[in-house]
């Protein structure tokens, strides 16, 4: 079996859903299990909904909801104008999802008041929207598709907006579940992104989480490869929005693509690797809108060259120094620091530490204020802003003869606040100013890989 998991933008229309379900045909046997994101800019469209019924917005939010209807139902009639048998059923399945919603938003305006629980029903309605129309239109193709609700199987603990994975119980329920649906049928089809506690409350896995759904299921059949289907052709070099002649990388291991993902690099959940290293499952990064493309392969790292593969970075961080001199010559002092920032569940992404210092950096979006607080207590505490993280990410990169030189010749002129170079020998981050941010990533990017002498 192997896991097809298709983002917003691959089934963001007639068209590309069409394209996505010539892509599922292709590979009927390797029996897929699909699973499928909103179509794209739905679950903004979701949240903007929540925001509105907290606000007691009745009118603006069933104007959203209208919208809503409306894009599936016209979506529907597209993809099934010859099949009118089919388009009924997709249409009362829409008009059914939709009712459920417009009933539900409904008495969350009334209330004004909208709890996380409630936040997750809204914003999974995407998924159900689009698993369904496109479970019929796979049907109506001859392709016979059995339906999978992804919360009889995608077990979360009770953080209903960024549910933690229950690995053991998912491993228990996934298999059951798609060998049912797969009774007398080609194909299977699911959601990303949707999960629920075992007591079947409703959650989901966060932002872009259908990468990780697929790789859950992935783990729990042991499929050959997970496919995460998308709308480049790969992982690259660097972000193209940034930086010229980036190239699209053939092959990373599962490490360099963690550390990728976690830094900066969008194309995948940053867990989706956990779930795939378990088992030792291939990650395909495929581009739907060219699907002969070689796309990347996520492997396992004795399979992958040495060498430097990505320049990623972070725009918004900040550091934190922390300095005291109680720290020199005791222990326990790391231990009480770190507490703090899980204590305030702050995740931190580098360390660095002198005898009497320690910095770390966090991404800017958290809120800090108590850390920084608590902190203060017993040691003084001194916030940088706006700064940007640029990570040299490859395997092995410490036996590059010149690493440092190379990655900081550009560099001459830039203010570098932090370094750290983790044991794993597959990062090499430094800390610069924000304005400095584009430039420094081009030259480091131009220097490594335009450079042929380098490669
Ligand atoms: N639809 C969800 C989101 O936009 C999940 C996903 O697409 O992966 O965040
Ligand atoms: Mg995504």
């Amino acid at each position: 079996m192997i896991v097809m998991k298709f983002g917003g933008t691959s089934v963001a229309n007639c068209e590309a859903i069409s394209r996505t379900i010539s892509i599922v045909q292709s590979k009927l046997a390797q029996k897929p299990v699909v699973v499928v994101s909103a179509l794209s800019k739905v679950t903004d469209l979701l949240y903007k909904i929540s925001d509105q019924a907290a606000k007691k917005n009745t009118a603006g939010a069933v104007e959203l909801l209208d919208q809503l209807r409306s894009r599936h139902i016209g979506l529907a009639h597209d993809l099934m104008a010859e099949t009118p048998s089919f388009c009924h059923d997709a249409c009362s399945r829409i008009n059914d999802i939709c009712d459920r919603l417009d009933a539900f938003v409904g008495a969350v305006c009334a209330l004004g008041e909208l709890s996380d629980r409630s936040k997750a029903v809204i914003i999974s309605t995407g998924e159900y929207l689009s698993s369904n129309i496109i479970c019929c239109a796979m049907n109506s193709k001859g392709i016979k598709t059995g339906f999978m609700d992804a919360r009889t199987m995608i077990i979360t603990g009770n953080d209903y907006l960024k549910g933690e994975p229950d690995m053991a119980a998912i491993a228990e329920k996934v298999p059951g579940v798609v060998s049912e649906a797969y009774d007398g049928n080609d194909a299977v089809i699911t959601q990303g992104f949707v999960s629920a506690t075992s007591d079947g409350e409703p959650t989901v896995l966060g932002r872009g989480g259908s990468d990780y759904s697929a790789s859950l299921i992935g783990m729990a059949i042991d499929a050959s490869v997970i496919e995460i289907w998308t709308d480049v052709d790969g992982v690259r070099t660097a972000d193209p929005r940034k930086v010229e002649n980036t190239r699209c990388i053939e092959r990373i291991s599962f490490e360099e693509a963690a550390e990728m993902a976690h830094f900066g690099a969008k194309v995948l959940h940053p867990l989706t690797i956990e779930p795939a290293v378990k088992k030792n499952i291939p990650i395909y990064v495929l581009n739907s809108m060219n699907s002969e493309g070689k796309g990347t392969v996520i492997l396992q790292s004795s399979f992958i060259e040495d060498g430097v593969k990505s320049v990623s970075f972070k725009e918004n961080i900040l550091v934190i120094n922390i300095f005291s001199t109680k720290m020199i010559n005791t222990s326990g002092f790391l231990k009480k620091v770190f507490e703090i920032f899980s204590i305030n569940k702050v995740s931190v992404d580098l360390i660095s530490t002198s005898e009497a210092n320690i910095s770390v950096t966090v991404d800017s979006s958290q809120n800090i204020d108590k850390v920084v607080e608590q902190l203060s207590e017993f040691a003084d505490v001194y916030v940088d802003s706006d700064k940007s993280q640029i990570s040299v990410i490859g395997k092995n990169i410490i036996n590059l003869k010149g690493l440092l030189s190379r990655t900081f010749a550009p560099l001459a002129d830039c203010k570098i606040y932090m370094i750290s170079q983790g044991a794993s020998y597959v990062n090499l981050s430094f800390v610069v100013d924000r304005s400095e941010l584009t430039d420094a990533v081009r030259q480091i990017h131009k220097y490594l890989f335009e450079n042929e002498s380098c490669n």
